[in-house]
């Protein structure tokens, strides 16, 4: 997809901390921290929302889910852990590919804003 931020990361075409890829997605530390350890694990193929999604890219996000605890030693979520997908305006999606966030490394509120 052109001028999609996400698909350069994944080309190798702009830099990124990577922490582990495959076939099916990469995760890479997140530019702009939003908890001491934000990492992005961003699906191989690009959509924007779950209701754009093709049972392929399904395959994919599935695969995501389950290598994320798979990973818990090399990403720090030993003690717990925040998954977010945010999914249009309201949630203030900025990358219109879709990402799932992983947060860990402390204590987390819960609040909207
Ligand atoms: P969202 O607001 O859910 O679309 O999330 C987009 C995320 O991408 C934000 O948390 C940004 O900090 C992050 N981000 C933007 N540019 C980069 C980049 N070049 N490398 C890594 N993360 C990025
Ligand atoms: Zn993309």
């Amino acid at each position: 997809m052109e001028n999609c931020l996400f698909c350069k990361i994944i080309a190798g075409e702009i830099p990124a901390t990577k922490m582990y890829e495959d076939q099916n997605m990469l995760i890479f530390k997140d530019i702009d921290p939003k908890a001491k350890n934000h990492y992005l694990c961003v699906p191989k193929s690009h959509f924007k929302l779950l209701a754009d999604m093709t049972e392929e890219q399904s395959e994919m996000l599935k695969a995501c889910f389950k290598k994320i605890p798979e990973l818990k030693k090399e990403l720090g979520l030993e003690n717990g852990y925040r998954l977010v997908i945010n999914q249009g305006e309201d949630a203030g999606q900025t990358v219109f590919h879709l990402h799932i966030h992983i947060l860990s490394g402390q204590k987390m509120g819960w609040t909207p804003a």
